[in-house]
């Protein structure tokens, strides 16, 4: 007679030192990409008067709503 066996599942351990690094990652990319896409243009630019990052997030910023012009 065969049984079949029972699904086993394992709990996903993650350290919380691991997951504060994880999730440090994650705010500071989302941080820079709410930046380049929504406050990024002009004099405040952190690549001074260049407009590349602002014109190639451009569609981007008019899509979520941010001013832009
Ligand atoms: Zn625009």
């Amino acid at each position: 007679m065969t049984s079949i066996p029972a699904d086993r599942s394992t709990p996903v351990v993650l350290p919380v030192s691991k997951a504060a690094l994880w999730l440090g990652l994650t705010v500071f990319g989302a941080l820079l990409l709410y930046y380049f896409i929504g406050i990024d243009q002009g004099a405040v630019s952190v690549f001074g008067s260049d407009t590349h990052v602002h014109e190639f997030v451009h569609d981007a910023r008019h899509f979520l709503g941010f001013p832009c012009h």
